[in-house]
C-alpha cells in the first residue's frame, strides 16, 4: 500500500495546493502517495461548526477546542503517526523526515489561531514538531513543508535515487556549490576543477566546500561532523 497522509485542518482547499505540481503532484497523479484532507469544521459545535473558544487564564486569541480536534481526529486516526505542526515542537530534521518516508504515512493536525488545546495533544500521544523558529498563521504550509521533504524520498519518486544520498544533511554537512552551462558566464568562470574530468580531485573539492560552508553557516552541524569521526583523513 502507497504512503498515505491524511491532513486535518480548517482550510482543507489549501490541500494538495504546490504538492499537486512536479515530482509530488506526478507521484499523486501515479498512487505512490496519498492524501486524504479532513475539515475540522465538519466535526464543530452548534449550528455555526463553533471550533474554538477564548484561552483560559486570558489572553489574545482563540484555541481550537480539545474535543471538536479529537472527533476529528477520531475519524482518520490508526497505527501512523498523528504529528502536531506547532512552534513550540521539536525542530522537523532530515532524520525524522527520512524515518517517516520508512513508515506507513502521516496524520498532520493543523493548528490555527493561538493553538490547539494542549489536553488533546496529550491525550492521543502526538508528536509536537516545528519546521523552524518563526510563526506562520497556520499549520497548513509547516504540514506542506514535512509532506514535500518525505515524498521525495518515497520509492520511485526522485528520478535519480542517488540525489537524496548526497544533498545537504545527510553526511550531516551541507551540500558543496552547483554549476552548470555556460562555463563563464558575466566574467564568472566555473571552478576549473569541475572541467577537469577527474573524478577523485571532483570529490575532494566537493568534500572541502561542503565542511567550508558547513562551518561557516551551521557550526553545530560542523561539531557534530567533527564528532562523528567522518573528518580523520
Ligand atoms: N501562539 C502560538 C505560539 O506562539 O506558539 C502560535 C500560533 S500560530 C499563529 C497558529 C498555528 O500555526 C499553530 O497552531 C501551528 O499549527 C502553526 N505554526 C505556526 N508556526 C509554526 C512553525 N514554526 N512550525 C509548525 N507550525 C507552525
Amino acid at each position: 500500500m502507497s504512503w498515505r497522509a491524511d491532513i486535518l485542518t480548517l482550510f482543507p482547499a489549501m490541500f494538495p495546493g504546490p504538492l499537486g505540481e512536479s515530482l509530488a503532484g506526478r507521484a499523486l497523479a501515479e498512487g505512490r502517495w496519498g492524501l486524504k484532507v479532513t475539515d475540522i469544521r465538519d466535526y464543530g459545535l452548534g449550528r455555526h461548526r463553533s471550533v474554538d473558544d477564548t484561552p483560559f487564564g486570558g489572553g489574545a486569541g482563540m484555541v481550537l477546542r480539545p474535543d471538536v480536534v479529537d472527533a476529528a481526529i477520531t475519524a482518520v486516526a490508526d497505527e501512523r503517526p498523528l504529528i502536531v505542526l506547532t512552534p513550540r515542537g521539536v525542530p522537523l530534521t532530515q532524520e525524522r523526515v527520512r524515518a517517516l518516508s520508512e513508515g506507513p504515512g502521516a496524520i498532520l493536525l493543523c493548528g490555527r489561531f493561538e493553538g490547539i488545546d494542549q489536553r488533546v495533544i496529550e491525550a492521543r500521544g502526538a508528536e509536537e514538531i516545528s519546521i523552524g523558529d518563526y510563526v506562520l498563521s497556520g499549520g497548513e504550509l509547516a504540514a506542506l513543508v514535512l509532506l514535500d521533504a518525505v515524498i521525495r524520498l518515497l520509492p520511485g519518486v526522485m528520478g535519480h535515487e542517488q540525489s537524496g544520498v548526497e544533498e545537504s544533511f545527510s553526511a550531516p554537512l551541507l551540500e558543496y556549490p552547483h554549476y552548470t552551462r555556460p562555463a563563464l558566464w558575466q566574467g564568472r568562470a566555473v571552478p576549473e576543477v569541475l572541467t577537469s574530468g577527474n573524478h577523485a580531485a571532483i570529490a575532494a573539492w566537493r568534500l572541502a566546500q561542503a565542511r567550508q560552508i558547513t562551518q561557516a553557516r551551521r557550526p553545530d552541524l560542523y561539531n557534530q561532523y567533527i564528532a562523528t569521526g567522518a573528518a580523520a583523513p
